[in-house]
């Protein structure tokens, strides 16, 4: 068959929509009022405090009893990647308070996914169900500060078999949500065999928070902002671990570090246009309702021209989120690599250069943290960096392009006559 010329997206199923309409009425009852709540609790309990603000309780029980719960998992909520996508927006715009009260928050999304993928029955009903039942928070250790760990062949944490046990040693950071007290798992990957094949060296270990050795020293700013659940230094000493805690098959570390990565990713892009509209929303508000030289800041054309730009920039960001999610659902993860990493690339982007006017627009405000933008900024521009940085991207890109047969056999150019 010839290539369909464009492709048609499926409409929402009415159970989509409905969903969709309850997180809009959520986000705006619930979430957005909650947000000051949360800031005062953090706020009076200081940066190194990781306790979670209890409004995120009270948060993860109206969701649930609303239907907004797992929606970010197919085979929970029956829902495609292109009908989670409108919805995990929506969540972005309070990155952090409403994606966690649906139970959609990373890394615990990418962490059920791994094991609802390749999980034992065992370790489902003793890590995926409690997850899946907002009981318990988890981490995900792949980086290392002495390696490159953008190339996760570079890893050096070492798991070792020792008769019925894996030993872990070796040292992570940024490793997101460690810092928790409901963080009770971590997924750690490490090098089981460095003699191996270079992409068959790797593999994951499920590793319980208490277990002794592992130690979580400190949790590091994201350009001067604690997140409540921390991005962590954690060192692993002589941490043994069962070998039924093998995630998947040994050697298989790197190959299921991709999976994960894929629907992570995608999920990420997917909430930063939800920030994007808010900081667009806020540069309209702000716009309105300042004024300076005789008038409201939206006469000038300058203003305007930067409205205009970030609606563009935001409303070509989304059609390619939705196409890689459309992509995803009908194709597969592995179809939609590319599309995912171009989306990977082109949100946080479009989303940074829509915050970044909203915060010129706000003058000293945008800095501070009067508003939520500078917070926003800092989260979406460590975007360009964790799961795999811009580059890493580029770089699959441009190999892929290079290798892509063109459409038509290239005429020849004048150029050519006198080569
Ligand atoms: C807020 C935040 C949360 C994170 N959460 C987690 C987590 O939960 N778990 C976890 O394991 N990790 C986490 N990370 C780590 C993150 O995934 C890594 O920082 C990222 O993969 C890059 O690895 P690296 O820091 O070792 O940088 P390096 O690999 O040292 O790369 C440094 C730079 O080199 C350049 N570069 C790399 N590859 C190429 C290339 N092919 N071509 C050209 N230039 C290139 C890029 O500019 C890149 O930024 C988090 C990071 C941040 C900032």
């Amino acid at each position: 068959m010839n290539q369909p010329m464009y492709p048609a997206y499926p409409a929402p199923s009415a159970r989509a929509q409905e969903l969709y309409d309850a997180m809009l009425a959520f986000v705006r009852d619930e979430v957005l009022p909650a947000e000051a709540s949360y800031a005062a609790y953090r706020a009076e309990r200081g940066p190194a405090d990781h306790t979670p603000p209890p409004v995120l309780e009270e948060l993860k029980e109206k969701a649930r009893a609303r239907g907004l719960w797992n929606l970010f998992l197919p085979h929970e909520s029956g829902l495609s990647q292109l009908e989670y996508a409108p919805i995990a927006e929506l969540s972005g715009w309070s990155p952090e308070l409403a994606p966690e009260a649906i139970n959609c928050a990373a890394p615990d999304t990418g962490n059920m996914e791994l094991l609802h993928l390749v999980g034992t029955p065992a370790q489902q009903d003793r890590w995926l169900k409690p997850l899946l039942d907002g009981a318990i928070r988890s981490a995900f250790a792949m980086t290392e500060p002495a390696v490159a760990s953008s190339d996760a062949t570079n890893i050096e944490t070492r798991i070792d078999r020792d008769t019925d046990e894996y030993v872990i040693n070796g040292r992570k950071w940024w490793i997101t949500g460690a810092a928790d007290p409901r963080c009770a798992v971590l997924i750690v990957m490490g090098k089981t065999d460095p003699t191996a094949e270079l992409h068959r060296q790797q593999s994951m270990v499920i590793v319980p928070a208490d277990t002794p050795g592992v130690d979580i020293q400190r949790s590091l700013p994201v350009f001067g902002h604690h997140d409540q659940h921390g991005h962590c230094v954690v060192q692993f000493t002589d941490v043994r671990v069962p070998v039924e805690n093998l995630l998947g098959e040994e050697g298989g570390g790197f190959a299921a570090a991709q999976m994960r990565l894929g629907p992570g990713r995608i999920h990420h892009v997917m909430r930063a246009l939800g920030a994007g509209e808010r900081a667009l929303a806020m540069m309209v508000r702000r716009a309105t309702t300042r004024e300076a030289f005789g008038g409201p800041l939206a006469k000038q054309s300058s203003v305007r021209e930067r409205i205009a730009e970030s609606r563009i920039e935001l409303d070509q960001a989304r059609a390619l989120c939705h196409h890689a999610a459309y992509v995803v659902d009908s194709q597969g993860n592995k179809a939609a690599r590319h599309l995912i990493a171009e989306a990977k690339v082109a949100v946080p982007r479009a989303v940074l250069s829509v915050i970044d006017r909203a915060i010129q627009l706000h003058g000293g405000a945008g800095i501070g943290d009067s508003t939520v933008l500078s917070q926003l900024w800092a989260w979406h521009r460590a975007m360009r960096i964790f799961d795999g940085p811009d580059e890493a991207h580029l770089a699959t890109l441009g190999r892929a392009e290079l290798m892509r047969a063109p459409l038509f056999e290239l005429p020849p150019t004048i150029h050519d006559q006198f080569a």
